[in-house]
């Protein structure tokens, strides 16, 4: 049966997007993800929800609202009824932004300028992300006591998202504590009618466990834009029973091809990630961004390297470091520079890899993912089962490709357990 998709997402990143649209799809949401904002206006997209991929994170915020507000214009004329603005659940931002901007844009687009009201939850207790009284925890951590403190573009070094985020926007910020939202939905709403009277534009949610986001994704009902991580995604489906009553998992095309791992994630799940990788046995390439900037042909050996190995399984490329390593690198070729020789290297790589026969990819790192899918030309890409949370492989059709079916799994930083990497070719293996 098609129907009219009823909400209408922006996402801030690749593997984020991948993370709400797998939160959409388990709570019943047929979602479709689109890299980009589609070119064509007409398209009409055969789903409940319609996550728009941008890579707007880190690049300057006049850019980032320009193509949030493009990604909005497109929403709106496929139909749908609410807004979602998908930000990661650690909050990364830089001290321009972009998180404010852009939902001072969209509120201003949807609700008058200066008017409106929306909230702000990172919230994911499945994946160890909470609020409390406007902190962010990661596991047991503040955030700002995290490894989020050294993240090579967005480093978080305060967990009290009330002051961050008002160091943002233009709108005032307030918060629902979690006094408040304890109580569940009405209470919820009535708090957030409360704050709007007192003129605050923009309310910090608590949320620690899962209830809470049914609670509170209940009480969000009608509100033009929600602004969140992806565990706000799990409470909204409710708000559109017909829809969730279709809940049926994804299933995908089965996996053929060989098996890659790409990444330049540098977050400490993913550094455990790739030991473990190697621990096990499996072949890895540790590309060196210094050798790129002394203008080695990195590509070059790498896929030299991968091509007779492929064929007797997974192979890692990656340029996942420690911190300090990270640092070092920093110190002489800058953050910007260091970010994108790598995510330029790794992404040519991965488009030489799916050019040698692998067929299954797994892509570290969120702007890695960016420029990874960006570079494979693909569009548009189906959700399929998650192989930890916030994490599904997708199949996804490339114009480069146009006879093959690639499976890719797109992992954001600190996302994912250590056997992560062989956990998610195991999954695949299975039958459906
Ligand atoms: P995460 O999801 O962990 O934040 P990202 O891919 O979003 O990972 O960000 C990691 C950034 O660090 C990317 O821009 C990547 O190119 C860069 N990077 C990866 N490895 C290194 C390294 N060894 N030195 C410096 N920068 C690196």
């Amino acid at each position: 049966m098609s129907a009219r998709p009823v909400l209408g997402c922006i996402a801030d990143d690749f593997t984020g997007a991948t993370d709400l649209a797998n939160n959409l799809v388990r709570s019943g949401m047929r979602t479709v993800q689109t890299i980009g904002v589609p070119a064509d206006a007409a398209a009409a997209i055969d789903a409940d929800a319609i996550v728009v991929a941008l890579k707007s994170r880190t690049i300057p915020a006049e850019q980032a609202v320009e193509q949030s507000l493009a990604a909005l214009r497109w929403l709106q004329s496929q139909g749908v009824e609410q807004i979602y603005f998908k930000y990661c659940s650690t909050f990364d931002s830089t001290p321009q932004g972009n998180i404010g901007p852009v939902t001072d844009a969209l509120l201003d687009a949807l609700q008058g300028p200066g008017q409106g009201f929306t909230i702000v939850c990172p919230a994911f207790p499945e994946n160890q992300r909470t609020v409390f009284k406007g902190h962010l925890f990661v596991g047991d951590q503040l955030l700002s006591d995290s490894g989020m403190r050294q993240h090579p573009l967005t480093p978080m070094t305060d967990a009290n998202l009330v002051r961050v985020m008002q160091s943002q926007t233009r709108r005032p910020v307030g918060l629902v504590s979690y006094d408040t939202v304890r109580l569940g939905a009405s209470a919820i709403s009535e708090r957030f009618a409360a704050l709007q009277a007192q003129g605050v534009g923009v309310a910090v949610v608590d949320a620690i466990t899962h209830a809470d986001l049914m609670s509170i994704g209940k009480a969000l009902a009608g509100m033009p834009l929600v602004t969140a991580g992806s565990g706000i995604a799990l409470g909204l489906p409710q708000n559109w029973p017909s829809v969730n009553a279709r809940a049926k998992a994804h299933a995908l095309p089965a996996a053929t091809g060989l098996r890659a791992v790409v990444s330049g994630s540098c977050s400490q799940a993913t550094n455990t990630q790739v030991l473990h990788f190697r621990q096990q046995g499996h072949p890895a390439f540790a590309v060196d961004p210094l050798a790129i900037a002394a203008g080695d042909d990195v590509v070059a050996l790498a896929l030299a390297w991968a091509r007779p190995l492929l064929p007797q399984g997974p192979v890692l490329v990656y340029a996942t470091a420690e911190s300090a390593a990270v640092q070092a690198v920093q110190a002489q070729l800058g953050v910007a520079r260091a970010g994108a020789l790598v995510e330029q290297t790794l992404s040519r790589i991965a488009v030489g890899l799916v050019d040698s026969g692998v067929q299954q990819l797994v892509v570290a790192g969120g702007e890695t993912s960016g420029a990874v899918v960006q570079a494979l030309g693909v569009q548009r890409m189906a959700i399929g089962p998650q192989i930890d949370p916030g994490v599904p492989w997708t199949a996804v059709q490339s114009a480069q490709w146009p006879d093959k079916t690639l499976h890719l799994a797109l992992k954001s930083g600190n996302f994912g357990s250590a056997d992560f990497f062989t956990k998610a070719f195991m999954l695949l293996q299975e039958p459906s």
